[in-house]
């Protein structure tokens, strides 16, 4: 009988405990690849350096009843095992699986879910995951999404002994709002012995948050963004300790046919490696953006500001405030012109990837939310966000200032001269004197 069946559980990848091999801070472990000459799992005969891409959907058998190591990609496959073992070790869990999207994570793990179930989620969540969350509803489960997580005790009322999920993300997007994982984590263990917490950590990656080590459950993200880093690829990873869990997740994998394909596997590998550095980048740029547009009165999100309401929670809990911010003008049509005058920034929804984006949360990634429930979550029509990517701070900067000016968002004085500021409601813009083009 194949074993696969038997255990419902593949024969690999079977790593060494990963926690014992994180040994070297975070920067480090992303590039350090163990040679899996200490009969690790899987093996590559030639040492490569970059794990081939095996490229097969199938794998031959010694004999009619001799399994090898693999024998379907649907259930195994080396090169997504490979993947599967240096995840578990960036992300400091015992099992990690890859899929083939973030949507396809979050489909995998609300397969956990029986009927009767009630899942506890935040009120300012991914947009597709709200979408996907609603349609349980209909199966049976109740979905309570407009829970403020930002507030452990709002979470508190909503547990029952029915609570099978509390769905975090932190921070939130675009509003940037930060959940407390331990605490809420604390309460539910304490409060629901059935329940786990499943935290999104695609804002952050592994590389400035770890969930699992703040008591999560479950830490899944989309490896679309962050981890790839060069926006092409889709993919999505969870991750988890305990390791029945894992093989209940791996069912679904296995027996749907949804882990990720060898040369995506390959392709998040490589992205996985420069991990640090963009980041550093991108959230060193995030830092001046977000300064420079908080210097000039505009109100913005960011956990990198000293002005966010949750600045020391969020640090509590992250290595950094990541490269996601948002800003309000005060106009919608103003945030339409900032958004149609930048150069460098593509116009894009997503996030995640080396060159900077720029976008209208109401009207692109959370359009397929209704006003009205936009509304209820105070999610402002004229937000904008921006996605920072690795270019030069300095051009960054420019030219959204530059596009701030054309949408006369900002009055300024240049050389004493008075640029346009013909406002229809100068009282809900904001109302500066720039001093000078050259921040
Ligand atoms: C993009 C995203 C997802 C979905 O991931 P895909 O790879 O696009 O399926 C889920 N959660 C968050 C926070 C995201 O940004």
């Amino acid at each position: 009988m194949n074993p696969h069946l038997e255990s419902q559980f593949p024969l690999t990848p079977s790593p060494e405990s990963p926690r014992d091999r994180l040994r070297y801070n975070i920067a480090t472990e992303l590039v350090y690849v163990d040679n899996p000459d200490n009969g690790a799992s899987p093996h590559d005969r030639y040492n490569a350096s970059s794990m081939p891409i095996y490229q097969t959907a199938t794998f031959k058998q010694n004999s009619a009843t001799q399994m090898g190591e693999y024998d379907y990609t649907r259930s195994g496959n080396p090169t997504r095992s490979h993947l599967e073992r240096h995840l578990a070790k960036i992300m400091n869990a015992n099992r990690a699986l890859v899929v083939s999207s973030g949507m396809a994570a979050l489909d995998v793990i609300t397969r956990l879910l029986k009927p009767g179930d009630e899942v506890v989620a935040g009120n300012d969540l991914y947009g597709g995951t709200l979408l996907y969350l609603s349609a349980s509803n209909n199966k049976g489960q109740t979905v309570y999404s407009n829970i403020y997580t930002t507030d452990p005790e709002e979470v508190r009322p909503r547990l029952t002994e029915n609570t099978a999920f509390v769905l975090l993300e932190t921070p939130t997007n675009p509003m940037i709002k930060i959940a407390d994982i331990p605490s809420i984590s604390t309460i539910v263990h304490e409060k629901c012995s059935r329940a786990i917490v499943v935290v999104d950590n695609t804002m952050l990656s592994p590389y400035l948050q770890s969930p699992l080590d703040l008591g999560a459950d479950i830490s899944y993200e989309s490896g679309t963004k962050y981890l790839s880093g060069h926006h092409d690829l889709m993919a999505g990873v969870i991750a988890v300790n305990n390791l029945s869990l894992a093989e209940r997740l791996f069912f679904s994998i296995n027996a749907s046919g949804c882990g990720l394909s060898p040369f995506d596997s390959w392709l998040l590998m490589r992205g996985v490696k420069t991990l640090a550095v963009r980041m550093e980048k991108q959230q060193s740029n995030a830092i001046q953006i977000a300064k420079f547009l908080e210097s000039h009165g505009l109100k913005t999100h960011y956990p990198g500001l000293l002005s966010h309401p949750q600045f020391k929670l969020h640090h509590s809990m992250a290595r950094g405030p990541g490269a996601v911010l948002s800003f309000e003008t005060g106009n919608a049509t103003i945030s339409e012109r900032i958004v149609e005058g930048t150069r460098i920034w593509g116009i894009s929804v997503s996030f995640g990837c080396v060159n900077s984006l720029i976008s209208m949360p109401c009207k692109m990634s959370h359009a397929s939310i209704d006003p009205e429930t936009r509304a209820k979550r105070a999610l402002p029509e004229d937000l904008i966000r921006l996605c920072v990517g690795i270019e030069d701070a300095d051009d960054l900067i420019q030219d959204l200032q530059t596009a701030l000016i054309k949408a006369n968002a900002l009055k300024i004085s240049i050389n004493g001269c008075h640029a346009p500021y013909n406002l229809d409601q100068e009282n809900d813009a904001m109302s500066l004197s720039v001093g000078v083009l050259d921040f």
